[in-house]
């Protein structure tokens, strides 16, 4: 086994059994649920957007080990970014999951979810691993739900560096 793998089940088991970020903001100004049907994943995720910065974040749902493990590592990367810097990290872990991106020669800011890079090769894992991004970026843009049902990257075009 090698190290990315055996680091890839340490920290799923982890943030599996001990979710980071469980729950939901009270007074939440942004939120999204997101449904990834093939595999029964189904989270709630809330925030409060403060002068442009991911003040507080959490989730709550219910999903398989790699959702809830993507959830929690998503959530906590993403607490104290702004919402540009959040969004560019939904385009890169997108990107690695699917197989765009290779973060070992690209830079990028995916810091320890690069333990996500080997589900690009479980296309069945790749929804349940890219719904909490996902849901995520429809909760910034104000889209209350998102579905991963039919087409395999339900997010149209990068937005990225656009405006
Ligand atoms: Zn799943």
């Amino acid at each position: 086994m090698s190290d990315m793998r055996q680091l890839y089940q340490e920290v799923i088991l982890d943030h599996n059994r001990k979710p980071r970020n469980w729950g939901a903001i009270a007074d939440a100004n942004r939120h999204a649920e997101g449904h990834n049907p093939l595999c029964g994943d189904h989270i709630k995720l809330s925030m409060n957007v403060l002068n442009d910065k991911i003040d507080a974040i959490a989730f709550e749902g219910h999903g398989c080990a790699i959702c809830k493990a993507s959830s929690s590592m998503m959530t906590s990367a993403v607490k104290g970014k702004t919402v540009r810097e959040a969004e560019m990290m939904v385009e890169e872990f997108r990107g690695m999951t699917t197989g765009t991106l290779n973060p070992e020669t690209r830079e990028n800011h995916l810091g320890r979810l690069k333990v996500f890079a080997g589900v690009k090769d479980l296309p069945s894992r790749v929804k349940c691993a890219i719904l909490p991004w996902h849901t995520l970026h429809a909760a910034l843009t104000s889209v209350v739900s998102v579905s991963t049902e039919g087409e395999a990257d339900p997010i149209p075009g990068s937005e990225i560096g656009g405006q």
